[in-house]
């Protein structure tokens, strides 16, 4: 179903006119991102690229999405909490794959030692695309579930303005009264606060744990602002800060600079660039830590894509989940194909299928951030490669999903405006608190919508492919 601006899409001057309004409109409401040039001085700041108009979503499934969101929040804190689970799956990834190793040696440790946190707190973003089937009706199909650092809950809770003006703008206004109201940040904030709350001691704070190249601040800054109006106090470091300045107290309390921390909120950590092995000293000091990290890192592992291909068997979920039929259910009725290449005969064959029907995968490393997956002839030629070693049990191939495309303006700076043929990927946030073995807290705040056109297969919004766009429920 197309959204109802179809008429007004090639009126060129009306729509130079709107995209003038948007990028003004985004940068009053604060739709914002460091420069490329400068990622880390607030001194030249942009707008967030995003698209001119919302893109159509079917209803039935954004709903679909936003009723799997607690369900999915209570597999991944069941699947943190699983040592047994979580060795035997990543058992052949972590002999070839050495960051995912890293981590799970840390988590190894940390269980040894004994947890002193006994408060969790989960934030992640499940995303989706909309699979065209055969009879042309589209289904909801989960690309992931990222447990660490999922960004733009911020951003996408200034959008809502923006969009609304557009389209009063291209003489949609009724259109424009329907649009969502969507506040993820407030939610990821008040998840953050409940962690606070219960770790017990009002003087500690928040530590936002960043990156060294600082573009997408004034995301974080949202949910910053949101924690500094409950008049909890955050402060921003860097893993070579905690290195330095961290250590811990009577109980494994965790200071910074003297000041004790409740709450370890990361937006690093993901990627193997992030680490030296100073950073690592870090990982594992605040892991040790009483502090509430979000993530633990039995929940960073929880989301790698081997942990998701690996709950596609049958039985998994059934196991994770007992006496949850109904969640199972809703659970598996988002996943798209996902294999296991595992040495074996199961490996061979779909390594095989593969080779010979490269566009009908997506051949996916223990990664994150965009940017990293092989699809096409690149992936039959790496698959061609490494198909008898073990080196290909760092992958998982899955069913590549084939939206249905649909026309929209990519708002970026510096470049020009013009139609472009795209599609969409929808993120739910979830948010959870659990105290010991208690659920405390278990939302679905809100959610993000991320564009892109369609000639790129791979990449989010910060790797400078897609970018923010609003559903317009159809
Ligand atoms: P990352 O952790 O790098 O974000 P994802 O699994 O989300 O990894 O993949 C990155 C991007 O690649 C997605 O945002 C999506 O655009 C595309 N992609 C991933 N899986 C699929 C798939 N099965 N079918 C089609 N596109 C996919
Ligand atoms: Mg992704």
């Amino acid at each position: 179903m197309a959204a109802p601006w179809e008429d007004v899409l090639r009126d060129t001057p009306a729509i130079r006119e709107a995209a003038a309004v948007a990028v003004d409109a985004a940068l009053l409401e604060g739709v914002l991102m460091r420069t490329e040039g400068e990622p880390n001085a607030s001194d030249v700041v942009n707008y967030a690229p995003f698209t001119l108009l919302p893109s159509a979503v079917p209803r039935a499934l954004f709903e679909q999405a936003y009723a799997v969101q607690q369900d999915f929040n209570l597999l991944v804190d069941a699947i943190s909490q699983n040592k047994e689970f979580l060795e035997r799956t990543l058992a052949s990834t972590i002999k070839v794959d050495d960051f995912t190793a890293q981590l799970f040696r840390i988590h190894t440790q940390v269980l040894e030692e004994g947890l002193a946190q006994s408060v969790f707190l989960g934030i992640n973003r499940s995303d989706y695309m909309f699979d065209r089937g055969p009879d042309g009706a589209a289904a909801l199909r989960q690309i992931e579930i990222n447990t660490i650092a999922a960004s733009f809950a911020g951003l996408t809770s200034h959008t809502l303005p923006v969009y609304q003006r557009v389209l009063k703008v291209l003489g949609k206004s009724k259109e424009a009264s329907h649009l969502l109201p969507n506040n993820p940040a407030k939610g990821l904030a008040l998840g953050i606060a409940k962690a606070w709350e219960l770790y017990g001691s009002p003087s500690a704070v928040v530590m936002f744990l960043v990156e060294a190249v600082q573009r997408n601040i004034f995301d974080q800054r949202c949910v910053e602002n949101e924690l500094w109006n409950r008049n909890i106090r955050v402060i921003r470091r860097r893993f070579r800060d905690v290195f330095a300045k961290g250590c811990l107290g009577e109980g494994r309390r965790l200071y910074m600079d003297g000041q004790e921390v409740a709450v370890v909120y990361y937006r690093e950590g993901y990627v193997p660039k992030n680490y030296d092995q100073q950073n690592w000293e870090a990982r594992l000091l605040l892991e040790r830590s009483r502090a509430v990290k979000c993530p633990d890192i039995a929940t960073q592992l929880a989301g790698t894509k081997k942990v998701q291909q690996e709950l596609s068997r049958p039985g998994t979920l059934e196991s994770l989940l007992p006496g949850r039929a109904e969640a199972v259910a809703r659970i598996r009725a988002t996943f798209a194909g996902l294999y296991s290449l595992d040495m074996g005969t199961e490996g061979d064959k779909i390594a095989a299928t593969a080779i010979a029907d490269p566009d009908r995968f997506v051949l996916k490393p223990q990664r994150e951030g965009g940017g990293n997956n092989l699809y096409g002839e690149e992936l039959r030629q790496v698959l061609e490669k490494i198909k008898d070693s073990p080196e290909r049990t760092s992958y998982i191939l899955m069913d590549k999903i084939k939206p249905q495309p649909a026309p929209n303006y990519l708002l970026r700076a510096h470049s020009p405006l013009r139609l472009s043929e795209c599609i969409s990927e929808l993120g739910i946030f979830g948010v959870y608190v659990r105290q010991g073995k208690e659920m405390v807290m278990n939302t679905a705040p809100g959610h993000l919508l991320r564009t892109k056109a369609v000639e790129h297969a791979d990449g989010g919004v910060a790797a400078g492919v897609a970018v923010l766009d609003t559903p317009y429920l159809v």
